[in-house]
């Protein structure tokens, strides 16, 4: 068994993660499991992938399953929760971070281009966060945690950047922000903690053609003041301490980790 890497600080709690086989979900996944979490791996397609994450969790001494789920189908994610909560008793962590782009010039984006990606990225969205809501309040409070439950939501800079010929991904993303405000507000009295973060340039899958060649890398460095492309691991980290008692008192924000991508670097020679 490998030795653990981080502080325990999420010992004892059970997490589910969704897109969990690849890229940001993956990294996430592993960040938790490393500190201490129990880890249910939602995948839409990928089994081998979620089960390459499976197999990484359990290398560090802790439960996964994986789980075959479309975020965007109502009676996929009820047997997704009840799965996951037969197989670990409760869930005390949701990071809901499935979501996917389908580009297109405006004037000819088709209305399935639009609603595959508010189906999956803002739906998918609401009925993975109310089920998880329904049972943090259903099982009540545990000693693991000094909240009834936490929610993070993979969002994106895009909640606050426009973004051409992605009007769909850009509308889902600003949807999530005033989903996951709303619903922050109305259970921070149940001590439920809902959060986003606001991912930059990750390198994943999502966005390959970004950073693949020599040329797109250093079209995309010009937009990160911090001089490189992001990790799934640095999503990881971030997703670890939000979930964490260290971030109790923090509810209803964004987490930007962007490397400053949301700094409006064209203006850091005075525009
Ligand atoms: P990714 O393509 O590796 O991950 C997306 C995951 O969502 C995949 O595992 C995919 O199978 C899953 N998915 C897609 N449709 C689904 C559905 N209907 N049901 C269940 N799962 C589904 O890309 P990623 O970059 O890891 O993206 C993860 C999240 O991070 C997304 O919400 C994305 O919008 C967000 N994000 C990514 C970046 C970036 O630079 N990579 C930046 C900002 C935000």
């Amino acid at each position: 068994m490998q030795a653990p890497t981080q502080p325990q600080v999420l010992a004892g709690q059970k997490a589910l993660v969704t897109g969990g086989s690849s890229g940001i979900g993956a990294g996430v996944a592993v960040a938790l499991a490393q500190a201490g979490a129990d880890v249910v791996v939602a995948y839409h397609s990928s089994a081998d992938g979620a089960n390459e994450i499976v197999a990484q969790i359990q290398a560090l001494g802790r439960q996964a399953r994986a789980v075959k789920a479309d975020v965007s189908c109502r009676d996929d994610v009820q047997a997704l929760f009840e799965q996951s909560i037969a197989a670990f008793g409760t869930l005390d962590i949701l990071i809901s971070n499935a979501g996917l782009q389908r580009d297109a010039a405006f004037v000819d984006m088709t209305l399935q281009d639009w609603q595959q990606v508010i189906d999956t990225n803002l739906t998918g969205m609401f009925l993975c966060c109310q089920l998880a809501a329904r049972e943090f309040l259903r099982r009540g409070p545990r000693p693991v945690s000094r909240a009834l439950g936490k929610i993070v939501c993979m969002s994106s800079v895009h909640e606050v950047i426009p973004w051409a010929e992605r009007a769909n991904y850009a509308a889902s993303k600003g949807g999530v922000k005033l989903l996951m405000q709303s619903i922050a507000q109305e259970l921070a009295p149940k001590r439920i903690r809902i959060n986003s973060i606001g991912p930059g340039a990750i390198k994943t899958p999502i966005n390959r053609e970004a950073w693949e060649t020599p040329e797109a890398r250093d079209k995309l460095l010009e937009l990160i003041p911090y001089g490189r492309i992001g990790e799934p691991e640095d999503i990881g980290r971030a997703a670890m301490w939000l979930c964490s008692d260290a971030a109790d008192y923090i509810t209803g924000q964004t987490l930007f980790v962007d490397g400053g991508m949301t700094l409006y670097p064209e203006f850091a020679d005075g525009g």
